[in-house]
């Protein structure tokens, strides 16, 4: 084999190696512990495909298309059907610049679902019931807390709308993954800092009326803002921890 060959050969093989271990860095001495573990993500982001097949946000996920390459880990049919598109362990690309909390690179952090869902209408109840089950396998393996199940539009609420008004975030939360107010909570009080709950839920605060759209997306199902009484009421009960299921007593 000529030598060119065999050094492109040998390139081929430790890129191949550095994908299936972690590669070492060559400023320290390597003395490996067992113990440790994989890194576990810690937000789980859903998604809706704007589409109107399976197969086409199969192919979306998994090629070079014109718009840049896009992934997620899990896609999920309209029948229900779940496919796995990348490991849990792995990086999707599937939530773009934003950021939620203190998670500034929401792809290395998060687990990405798309839903087969074009946007315009009710969420397909075998796809619902699906979502549900692979929510609890996610919840339960990688200890991911309730409020760290958000929409897409809620780590970027500049640029997305997505899972959008149809879906069915009180029920996600009946079922411990998302947040959701209590019906029985009492209003603000005067004074009330709607930026500084905002933030502590989690949202960018950098464009405000663009999140302000945000969260009247995720919790009224209403695409504009600005905020009024009702959405400071929400709020205020999500910063409170009075949430659905109930997690604490709101002091009256
Ligand atoms: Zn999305």
């Amino acid at each position: 084999m000529p030598r060119f060959l065999t050094l492109a050969f040998a390139a081929l093989l430790l890129s191949a190696c550095a994908h299936q271990q972690a590669p070492r860095n060559p400023l320290a001495t390597w003395v490996p512990s067992s113990n440790h573990d994989a890194r576990r993500p810690v937000l789980v982001v859903l998604h809706y495909t704007e589409q109107d097949s399976v197969q086409r946000s199969l192919d979306t996920l998994r090629t070079a298309n014109s718009g840049g390459r896009v992934s997620s880990h899990y896609l999920i049919g309209q029948d229900g059907t779940r496919y796995q598109l990348v490991s849990d362990l792995d990086r999707a690309w599937h939530a773009g610049a934003g950021s939620w909390g203190a998670v500034s690179d929401v792809n290395s952090a998060s687990i990405g679902i798309e839903l087969d869902n074009n946007g315009r209408v009710p969420f397909a109840e075998p796809l619902v019931e699906s979502l549900l089950v692979l929510l609890g396998d996610l919840k339960t393996r990688w200890r991911i807390p309730a409020e760290n199940f958000i929409a897409h539009s809620d780590l970027a609420p500049r640029r997305k709308v997505d899972p959008g008004v149809h879906f069915p975030w009180k029920r996600l939360a009946e079922h411990g993954y998302g947040v959701w107010p209590r019906d029985d909570t009492p209003p603000a009080p005067p004074g009330f800092d709607v930026v500084q709950a905002l933030r502590t839920v989690g949202y960018p605060v950098d464009d405000l009326d663009a999140t302000a759209r945000a969260f009247r997306l995720r919790f009224r199902a209403l695409p504009d803002g600005p905020l009024d009484a009702e959405d400071h009421r929400i709020l205020y009960a999500l910063v409170q921890g009075w949430t659905i299921p109930v997690q604490a007593e709101p002091a009256r």
